[in-house]
């Protein structure tokens, strides 16, 4: 009898595994909310009737994933796609500790925008805010990511692709910015004694020094070189952010704060009482304090520039057309062109084309060495 009893159970157990089968295979979009799927993902199963479009696309990620060109601190590039040049491309990024690295794409038509590890594990991909696609990659150690961009098929568009780092925190004193630093990491203090382990940011006496970071107010206290000083723990890296020299507090001891909050006002107490008013900005993790510079230095913004016209194909001209792996004249030079060699554009920057050769590599071709 026990056997018919499992049969039953075996017959349901078939049941499900036969109707998961055709789900998963068929309506794949009912188990989205299970599994998660990728831009890419949902973007392939419209291929799946024509098979020669989904090879071409998987080529194309393939071909992304391999390149290797590097982007300076900002980038600003029109990217084009068209039915038989589909964009797909990748570019390296290195984000320092102490950075954060946004990336958008500016466009009426929907693009794939990822961002990798170096060894092409995917980290994230781009969510739509405002009608433009972004990723915001922020992590707390320093990270080389492969940023890969790629066309859906058939589409005709020209977009703007703008990458830019800035420092994780915010500044720490209201209003101010790069040249209110006066002071650095490991300059010599108490006659050689030791070394700044900090960066002193100048206002006037009274001026709000703000919280850098979301986090608990720790200590509030008032003794030693750094005079009045308040250390707020940072809830996402844990560090300890270290404010001293102040005038006055205008926070308590296990107190929350959001970042912009005033912590307190810039001051002369502790050993600065015979220099000018400063704050004295430090960060100390478990293993010791490390340069905040990184962390607070505003970094240029990427200039754009007008959209230029579309053009597909270039060919190189004169002697020395170097292929190089960044967009500035000191950039390691990947192929020396000879002349009249025709190659795909994938992209315009200021003064420099993203390009691709015959051979799949891509690099960056100045303006005067194309026509
Ligand atoms: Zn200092």
């Amino acid at each position: 009898m026990t056997f018919f009893k499992n049969n039953k159970f075996l017959i349901f157990l078939l049941a499900v595994i036969v109707s998961g089968y055709i789900v998963y295979n068929y309506y794949p979009q009912y188990l989205d909310f299970l599994l998660k799927p990728t831009q890419r993902e949902i973007y392939k199963r419209t291929l799946k009737n024509t098979p020669g479009d989904l090879l071409k696309f998987n080529e194309l990620e393939q071909l992304a994933l391999s390149d290797s060109i590097l982007v300076n601190n900002t980038h600003f590039e029109y990217i084009q796609t068209n039915d038989s040049l589909p964009f797909a491309a990748g570019y390296l990024l290195d984000i320092a500790l102490g950075k954060t690295a946004q990336i958008a794409i500016a466009s009426n038509v929907p693009w794939i925008l990822e961002a990798y590890d170096t060894s092409n594990k995917l980290l994230q991909e781009a969510v739509i805010q405002n009608d433009t696609l972004k990723l915001d990659l922020r992590f707390n150690k320093s990270q080389t990511v492969k940023i890969v961009v790629q066309a859906r098929l058939h589409e005709n568009s020209q977009a703007a692709l703008i990458m830019e780092l800035s420092p994780k925190f915010e500044f720490p004193l209201s209003g101010k910015g790069n040249a209110s630093i006066q002071s650095f990491w490991g300059a010599s203090r108490g006659g050689g004694s030791r070394s700044h382990e900090g960066n002193d940011i100048f206002a006037p006496k009274g001026h709000p020094a703000v919280a850098a970071v979301n986090g608990i107010v720790s200590s509030v206290r008032n003794r030693g070189l750094g005079g009045k000083q308040v250390w707020l723990r940072d809830d996402d890296t844990g560090y300890s952010l270290y404010y001293a020299h102040l005038d006055d507090w205008n926070v308590k001891e296990n107190q929350r704060v959001k970042r912009g909050d005033t912590l307190g006002f810039v001051g002369n107490t502790g050993n600065a009482r015979t220099t000018p008013p400063h704050l004295h900005f430090g960060i100390y993790t478990s293993s010791g304090a490390i340069d905040p510079k990184p962390f607070i230095w505003k970094m240029d913004k990427a200039t754009s520039f007008s959209i230029p016209g579309v053009v597909s194909k270039l060919q190189t001209f004169g002697k020395s057309a170097n292929l190089r792996l960044q967009p500035s004249s000191d950039g390691q030079v990947l192929k020396l062109l000879s002349e009249n060699v025709t190659v795909t554009v994938l992209g315009t920057l200021s003064q420099w084309y993203h390009v691709r050769t015959q051979d799949g590599i891509t690099g960056y071709l100045h303006r005067s060495v194309v026509k």
